[in-house]
């Protein structure tokens, strides 16, 4: 029994992805329904730094160096559409972004990755300058002693993240689209017209289907004839009580929220499925960001929490359209705040234009597949 009128177009997912999804594919006319998962269900799109950041991204593809920049160079005409179709303004800053180095050695890493990038890009490349301390100091007085330099990317910044989440939650709504939380799809049935979307709370029939579902992809997307592999990973992030701004820009490990509350991480971790904050790694965090900025150290960290983001094996972005069942569509990166614009603004428009590839084809589920000997 079906308990839910037919559809044209269903977005399993509604975090970040899925809801710029389904705020592009309402604006181009569209009624996309999100069915959503639980209020407790995993979250990168609640867990995450919040950064707009192209440095260092691209290493060895550049075709995703110039992705995340395009994205970059979108996002403050896709922060003015959202806050037109919102009234939430998403507290858009690109002043810049830092990397703070605490060694030679990291210096040495970072520097590399950001001119291998810009060799690789040649004039397409954002600009970027490698300064020593006393370079890096001039523009952020509040340094430590043990910074060695720093890399610094004019295009980076940051946003209000959960803003952005809700804002495009309302904007999607604004524009045409319904949402359903609490609608876990555990069964995608490939029909004649569509597909036939299945979980505990009903049916639905949905003409196209796009799968937005975070790591949920990878069990989602063979019902569709699509692959979306995933690793584990897992961010942690510190939260202090507010302070007088004192560091305007953003940096890969910290940044200063506009409320004045300064966020410090994230880590990586790829062994555990446990979503529990760590003490050991807290002090990791909170030791390099008191070496960086010394004067955090009397400030209390407020709060602390993990979360896992949606990795692929060589973290870039899948979006692909199944060939074998037509008007199913996957679609998930890690940088889902910094491709936000992408996909708003080009990937569902894409979509709702009935493509049958995605972002030119550059980031197909395909590029895992094992050869067949
Ligand atoms: C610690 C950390 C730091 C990060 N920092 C940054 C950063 O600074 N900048 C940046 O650009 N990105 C950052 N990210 C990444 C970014 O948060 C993610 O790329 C983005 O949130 C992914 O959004 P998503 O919608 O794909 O996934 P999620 O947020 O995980 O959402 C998936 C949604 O799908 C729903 N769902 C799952 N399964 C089903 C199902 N079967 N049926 C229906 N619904 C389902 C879930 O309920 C959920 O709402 C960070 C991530 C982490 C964890």
């Amino acid at each position: 029994m079906r308990t839910l009128p037919d559809q044209e177009i269903v977005v399993v997912g509604g975090g970040l992805v899925g809801a710029a999804l389904a705020w592009g594919l309402a604006r181009k006319g569209l009624s996309p329904l999100v069915l959503d998962g639980e209020d407790l269900s995993h979250r990168a799109s609640r867990a995450n730094f919040a950064l707009v950041w192209v440095q260092g991204k691209g290493v060895g593809a550049p075709h995703y160096a110039r992705w995340t920049i395009g994205a970059a160079r979108l996002w403050s005409a896709f922060a003015g559409y959202v806050l037109e179709t919102s009234g939430i303004d998403v507290g858009l800053r690109q002043r810049g972004g830092f990397t703070f180095a605490l060694s030679d050695a990291e210096m040495t890493v970072w520097a590399d990755e950001v001119q291998s990038v810009a060799a690789t890009l040649g004039e397409d490349a954002p600009d970027h300058a490698v300064l020593d301390h006393a370079e890096t100091a001039k523009l952020v007085p509040a340094i430590g002693k043990d910074v060695v330099g720093s890399i610094y990317s004019p295009l980076d910044g940051d946003v209000n993240s959960l803003r952005l989440f809700r804002a495009l939650h309302v904007g999607m709504i604004n524009l045409g689209a319904s949402y359903r939380p609490h609608s876990d799809v555990t069964e995608i049935v490939p029909k004649a017209g569509g597909f036939l979307l299945k979980g505990t709370w009903g049916e639905v029939l949905a003409g196209r289907v796009v799968l937005a579902a975070g790591n949920d992809n990878t069990r989602l997307a063979p019902m569709v004839g699509l692959s979306a592999p995933t690793l584990q990973s897992k961010g942690q992030i510190l939260v202090t009580e507010k302070c007088a701004p004192f560091f305007p820009y953003a940096s890969a490990t910290m940044r200063q929220a506009d409320e004045g509350g300064v966020m410090i991480g994230d880590s990586q971790e790829a062994d555990t499925s446990s979503i529990a904050t760590s003490q050991d790694i807290s002090t990791v965090l909170a030791g390099r960001a008191i070496r960086t900025f010394p004067q955090l150290a009397p400030v209390n960290v407020l709060r602390s929490w993990a979360g896992f983001r949606v990795k692929t094996p060589d973290g870039l972005p899948i979006y692909e359209c199944s060939p074998s069942h037509p008007g199913a569509c996957v679609v998930m990166c890690h940088s889902g705040v910094t491709l936000a614009a992408n996909h708003a603004l080009l990937v569902a428009d894409e979509i709702a234009n009935r493509e049958t590839t995605l972002a030119g084809d550059r980031f197909s589920g395909r590029r895992f597949h094992v050869p067949q000997h």
